[in-house]
This record gives C-alpha cells, structure tokens and sequence, in this order.
C-alpha cells in the first residue's frame, strides 16, 4: 500500500504533506526495476505534485561501475523522462535530474553533466571514498559487508571522518541543488560510539554557507541501520541553522516511490526543519 502524502483538513480541503519526491531511479542504472507507466502510476497514487527522476549519473573515466548509466545511455534516459511525461499527464510534473556521484576533482565532470541536457536540479552523494590501497570504495555496496566487519574501533572512527570530510567537501563545492542521503557511512551500523556531532557540525556549516538542501532519505528505514538518512541530530542541528530540506525516498521501484513520507513529515515537523516545496 502506497503511502498517502495528503491530509484531510477538518472542512473537507486536503492539503499536501510533502508535495514531491526528487530522488528516483531507473533500469538504466541495472539495479531498479519497473516502467515509466509504473513509476508514474505509483507517484499519481501517493498523491504527489511533482515527480523527479534522477538516475545514478554516468562518472569517468569508464567502464566506472556495474551501477550506474554510461554515458551513451543518456539518450535513452531523456527517453525515458520524455515517455515518464507522456504518461503524468496534466496531474503531475515531471522533473529532470541525476543523481551525481562526489568523488575528490570531478568538478569538470559534473560540469559537463550539468551542460549536457536542461535538467531540474542535480543531486549530489557520496558513495565513494578512499581506500588505503589509493584505490576508490563503495562503501555502502553489501559486497563489502565483510571489509566493515574487519575494522577496529580507530579504524572505524578513521573511515567517518573520511566520510564527512569527503560530504563535506562535496558541500562547499556547490555544485548540487540537493545533498543526497547523508549520513549513509551508518548503512550497516558500524557507528563509532560517543557524540556524533562532531561529524555533523561542518556539513551544516556548509550548508549553511552555500543555502543549498539536503534530503531526509526514507530508504535507510529499509536498511540495516533501520533509520532515516540522516539520523535525527544532525536534522535537530540543520533546524537550528534552518536549511531547507527536502523528503525524497531513492526508489529503485514503483512500490518504494514516496515510502515512508508521512513518518519522515512527521519528523519534520518534530524538529522543526524547512521542508522545500518545490
Ligand atoms: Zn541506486
Ligand atoms: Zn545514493
């Protein structure tokens, strides 16, 4: 069951709760599954205004990964975006994005992407850090459950603060109109122990700088973490600083579009962020 982001107001009104989702994927990144037509119908029950689509952006130099669009499949993503729009309809908006890749000096890439075709807004993640052999980690890839399994408490609190140094860093780039899902180093709950804020503080403070968004991400419920990204204090920290917010879910199918919506308003409304209408 899809879950509703209208309410009823007591004199028969519905009012929007959270009016889109910004952060969705297709089968062109090999790991989502479903058509445009399930997609959009699944967005049209959920009750959403706007629908974004934003794809795990092509990186070079390639082949990059097995998870992603390259980039001669760019074509076929406007294809899909142009097919997604056929079937909203009047109903509903389609936006276009993608779902960029931070990785240290990709700024010229993600330039080039941002020329390549009038999109919406990019969205910018951190999925790829450092490895102690100068080779690149996705450390959020169940494959390397086992590497997480091995780390020792210094090595643990090493590999978070390369983590929000490397967000962080993404951040003062200004480069994205969203940050997407931080706080995913958590994915597994190898979480170092003591105040965390430590971690959180600069992302703010970036934030705070550039006046760019960030997202509350749903699809951490459904992880091992079993918890929204980002975790609760660093939204407790962002309401104080008020930087604006968006609720995105990171569908990787019709059935996950616009999850969770009304747990992660509710949270909103708890710590008082700024939810972004767009
Ligand atoms: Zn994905
Ligand atoms: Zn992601």
């Amino acid at each position: 069951m899809q879950s509703k982001v209208l309410e009823l107001k007591e004199n028969g009104d519905s009012i929007y709760l959270v009016s889109s989702d910004l952060h969705t994927h297709t089968p062109l990144c090999h790991h989502a599954k479903g058509t445009p037509a399930q997609y959009i119908a699944a967005a049209k029950a959920a009750g959403l205004q706007i629908y974004g689509i934003s794809d795990h952006a092509p990186h070079l130099p390639e082949p990059f990964d097995d998870w992603r669009m390259s980039m001669s499949d760019l074509p076929a993503y406007y294809e899909w975006i142009a097919e997604a729009r056929e079937h909203a309809g009047g109903q509903l908006t389609i936006q276009a994005g993608l779902e960029c890749d931070w990785l240290t000096g990709c700024e010229s890439h993600i330039e080039h992407l941002r020329r390549a075709h009038p999109w919406d807004y990019l969205i910018g993640s951190v999925h790829y850090l450092p490895s102690r052999n100068n080779r690149r980690w996705d450390f959020d890839n169940p494959a390397h459950l086992s590497q997480w399994k091995n780390l020792n408490a210094n090595e643990l609190i090493e590999l978070w603060k390369l983590y929000w140094q490397t967000y962080t860093e993404m951040v003062q780039a200004d480069l994205f109109e969203i940050h997407g899902h931080p706080d995913l180093i958590k994915k597994f709950s190898f979480i170092p122990s003591g105040d965390l804020r430590r971690y959180y503080e600069p992302v703010i403070t970036a934030l705070s700088h550039t006046g760019k968004a960030f997202e509350i991400n749903t699809a951490g419920w459904h992880k091992p973490c079993a918890e929204q990204y980002p975790t609760r204090q660093f939204l407790e920290l962002a309401a104080e600083a008020k930087i604006p917010v968006y609720i995105n879910s990171d569908a990787h199918s019709p059935q996950e579009v616009a999850r969770d919506f009304p747990k992660a308003h509710q949270l909103v409304k708890e710590v008082g962020l700024n939810l972004v209408t767009p």
